[in-house]
């Protein structure tokens, strides 16, 4: 039985219940993030928590849980859903409002809601025989840096591609590739890795930066550049990049092969590195 938490009771998630006036059920007013622990130990913690005080800014959401309270709860659901490797899910909201009208309500009570549930972390051998993704227009809207759970435009392009028989669909605007649906872009040419910088077309990824900080350490020649169509469709290597995907190599886009169509030999070096690296922060 899974255990949530809601506002401030631990709960079986089945049993927890939002009030129908609840501004994120309404209107998707609200805010989440996705942490993974592994072995019942946060990974990325302080990442995650500016990129939600981040979101929580940009909503002007003024949440009563204060980053330590969220620790608090958070290990407490690890724990009470037996440790391990968690995947853990936390949603604020505006909360529920008198009545349903679209500027902020005077008196709004936010509401949290989280749960933690196992989840599998890749293994390099499943990882590298890699994903299917196609190209989409990216219809989302322009605060894509704010990680809303107002999703539906992600939903209808995830759906998309799964009709495609695909995992994920890089986004495209502009004559440039963006960002997966809930996933960040690399890609390999020539030994150099790039990846769009941060706007508000995409998100900034806890498991982007993660990547951009072992390039810096390891040397590797990495471009925080916009990729176009084209460079996407001539990359030696595509990846995808995320908090439980971890790097995913694509190895098949628009029902093409990308390169041979196998993860490529820099997705090899930066799965070790990431794995060590993650290793390495979990024991400090
Ligand atoms: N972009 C989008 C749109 C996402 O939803 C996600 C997953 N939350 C990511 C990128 C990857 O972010 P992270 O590495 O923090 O999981």
């Amino acid at each position: 039985m899974t255990i949530a938490y809601l506002n401030d009771t631990f709960l079986p998630l089945d049993e927890a219940r939002i009030p129908a006036m609840d501004r994120g059920f309404l209107f998707g007013d609200g805010v989440y993030e996705v942490f993974a622990a592994y072995d019942g130990k946060l990974f990325g913690g302080e990442q995650h928590f500016l990129r939600l005080e981040n979101s929580l800014k940009s909503l002007r959401l003024i949440s009563p849980w204060d980053k330590n309270k969220l620790e608090a709860i958070i290990h407490e659901l690890i724990v009470k859903n037996g440790s391990g490797n968690q995947m853990i899910y936390l949603q604020i909201t505006r909360g529920p409002a008198e009545k349903r009208m679209l500027s902020f309500p005077k008196t709004a009570t936010p509401t949290l809601f989280a749960y933690a549930t196992p989840f599998e972390a890749p293994s390099i051998e499943q990882s590298s025989k890699g994903i299917k993704a196609i190209t989409l227009e990216n219809t989302r809207w322009r605060q894509c840096r704010t990680k809303a759970i107002t999703l539906l435009a992600n939903v209808l392009l995830r759906q998309e591609a799964a009709d495609a028989g695909c995992d994920e669909a890089i986004l495209i605007e502009d004559d440039h590739a963006v960002e997966g649906t809930s996933s960040n872009l690399f890609i390999v040419k020539n030994n150099q890795i790039f990846t769009p910088a941060l706007n508000n077309h995409l998100l900034g990824g806890v498991t982007r930066e993660l990547l951009l900080d072992i390039c810096r350490k390891e040397k590797l020649d990495l471009h925080e550049a916009p990729i176009t169509i084209e460079q996407l469709h001539q990359a030696d290597e595509i990846w995808l990049t995320g908090t439980t995907r971890e790097i995913s190599p694509v190895v098949e886009l628009n029902k093409k092969l990308v390169a041979n169509g196998k993860s490529g030999p820099m997705w090899h070096t930066m799965i070790n590195h990431y794995q060590h690296y993650r290793e390495a922060l979990l024991r400090e």
